[in-house]
């Protein structure tokens, strides 16, 4: 592998002009084009990538297109990565499932990216050569599988995890060339330079700010949408890097802010930001205008619906973002920005399963100080990054990711203190700007609390309040929140309009 590659696929023979970032090309100021993303189930199959097309059509104004991977397409390729990894490591690994068999895992992906290609291309030179580009990437990925990571297991993973959006853009543009709209691939390796972290690599934001405008303003310019893999990008000596899951919502306000763009909209399968996740919570509300602080907490929190390093870009650009629904384009979604001004009161809540509890206990022999100077040292030196933290005098506890390799740590911690590790938790965090300096909201969510036991209480602002409790009762605890502080709180607000109304016409037929 040697530099990372030249633009190679674009409309036409374009060259890439003098362009600076922050729309002006030569001195002339130019209109830039909005950044559309499409998420998982938003390209899963003929039919969405249909919609997808309607969609962009519909667009007054030239656009930049970024693609996930189909739905469970990117999980699927991690199971893969997992097998071959485990397997060259030869551990024995204790409840994983069963490896999938890779050559028949890789037909079924195959199959399922045909079965859409068919359908949206008529048979004839253009389904052909989407077909042979098809063939290819796969024939790569069983060739990557063959050989096996050979040590380097991020870089192999990142190869092979590469592959569901490289299928994506093929059919995106194969989708929106079969509707009459002019479309090319520009290969996300190109313009999102990253360093070499596989599974997530840390964007070179200088170089993105460069290349982007000059390699998409060409083609938009022509008239012809730019198609970008999400999540996806490649380090200085050229292999593909990945930006860590979910990441597909990072790339596009890595774009629309090299770009200088007027709004990113991330297309999904809801309607917007829900007051909780609404594949639990059938009452939740979509909320029409968030803050970006709070986008951000619940983002961290385990609102999946925006990448946490999307959300934290797209406040530091002070770049729009709205969420919008794929299944029903016409509903007006959630738009996160930074002067939510007098928007009313809002509040939400997240949850987060896949996290650990670490609580340690400094010895009776300790110095009475420096403890937890001691225990965060060791959390930095091991670059673990912790979400929420508790503390006494002589104990701390905090939650980190559970995918986290903690044995190092647990061995580092144990020098001086008791160490215990809780895998089976979860977060359940409530959101909501000023909202907990509300009169009376204490006691609205510690009633919402009082049946589930809880390991850790934290409260760093007004912004959130989170719970640490076991995985089994998160469920329950985010229903029960959601009902006190939302669905009652509303109902409640209702009554009060309803009974100030009466009271008003009563007043006025007494004149
Ligand atoms: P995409 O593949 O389009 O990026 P994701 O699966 O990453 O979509 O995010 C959308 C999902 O986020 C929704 O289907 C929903 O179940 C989940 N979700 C969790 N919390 C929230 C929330 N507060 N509001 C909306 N969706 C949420
Ligand atoms: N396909 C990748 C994933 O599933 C990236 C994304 O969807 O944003 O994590
Ligand atoms: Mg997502």
């Amino acid at each position: 592998m040697t530099d990372r590659p030249l633009l190679t696929e674009v409309c036409a023979t374009t060259t890439p002009g003098d362009f600076s970032a922050q729309g002006s090309r030569d001195g002339v100021n130019v209109v830039m084009p909005r950044v559309h993303k499409f998420g998982g189930t938003s390209v899963d199959g003929a039919e969405r990538l249909k919609a997808i097309a309607a969609i962009i059509r519909d667009q007054g104004d030239g656009s930049v297109v970024v693609v996930s991977a189909m739905a469970g397409v990117s999980n699927e390729l991690s199971r893969l990565v997992d097998a071959a990894t485990i397997e060259d490591e030869g551990r024995e690994a204790p409840g994983v499932p069963a490896a999938p068999d890779p050559s028949a895992a890789l037909a079924a992906l195959k199959k399922r990216h045909l079965d859409a290609l068919h359908v949206i291309v008529e048979e004839g030179a253009a389904r052909t050569s989407v077909a042979a580009r098809i063939d290819e990437i796969f024939d790569g990925a069983a060739q990557l599988l063959s050989e096996g990571p050979s040590g380097e297991a991020g870089r192999f993973g990142d190869q092979l995890m590469a592959i569901g959006e490289d299928l994506s853009v093929e059919l995106t543009v194969a989708a929106l060339q079969a509707e009459g709209i002019p479309a090319a691939i520009l290969d996300a390796r190109e313009i999102i330079w990253t360093n070499a972290d596989f599974g997530a690599a840390v964007p070179d934001f200088e170089s993105i700010r460069k290349l982007v405008p000059s390699n998409i303003l060409p083609l938009v310019e022509e008239g012809c949408i730019p198609v970008v893999q999400g999540f996806i990008g490649s380090e200085a000596g050229g292999a593909t890097t990945t930006l860590g899951r979910g990441g597909s919502d990072f790339t596009a306000t890595l774009l629309a802010a090299a770009l200088g763009s007027p709004e990113v909209v991330l297309w999904t399968d809801v309607d917007g930001i829900h007051s909780a996740d609404p594949s639990l919570v059938g009452e939740s509300r979509v909320v029409s205008d968030v803050g970006s602080e709070e986008a951000v907490e619940l983002s961290y929190f385990g609102a999946r619906v925006v990448h946490p390093a999307a959300a934290k870009h797209a406040i530091a650009s002070d770049l729009p973002l709205r969420i919008k629904n794929s299944f029903a384009p016409e509903r007006t979604g959630t738009l996160i920005h930074s002067d939510r001004g007098a928007a009313p009161a809002f509040a939400a809540v997240a949850h987060k399963s896949d996290v650990a509890l670490i609580r340690v206990r400094a010895f009776p022999t300790a110095l009475a100080y420096g403890f937890l100077a001691r225990v965060f040292g060791v959390l930095g030196r091991h670059s673990v990054p912790v979400d929420l933290v508790s503390t006494s005098h002589s104990s701390t506890a905090f939650t980190v990711d559970r995918d986290e390799d903690l044995s190092a740590v647990r061995r580092a911690l144990s020098v001086f203190s008791e160490v215990d590790v809780l895998k089976n938790v979860a977060t359940v965090t409530v959101v909501g700007r000023g909202m907990l300096r509300e009169p009376g909201m204490d006691a609205l969510v510690f009633w919402a609390v009082e049946k589930t036991p809880v390991y850790l209480i934290s409260q760093a602002s007004d912004v959130s309040i989170s719970f640490v409790v076991d995985g089994d009762e998160a469920p329950e605890l985010v229903r029960r929140l959601h009902l006190s502080l939302i669905e009652l709180k509303e109902g409640a607000r209702e009554e009060e309009a309803a009974r100030s109304e009466e009271e008003r016409s009563e007043e006025e037929s007494r004149r």
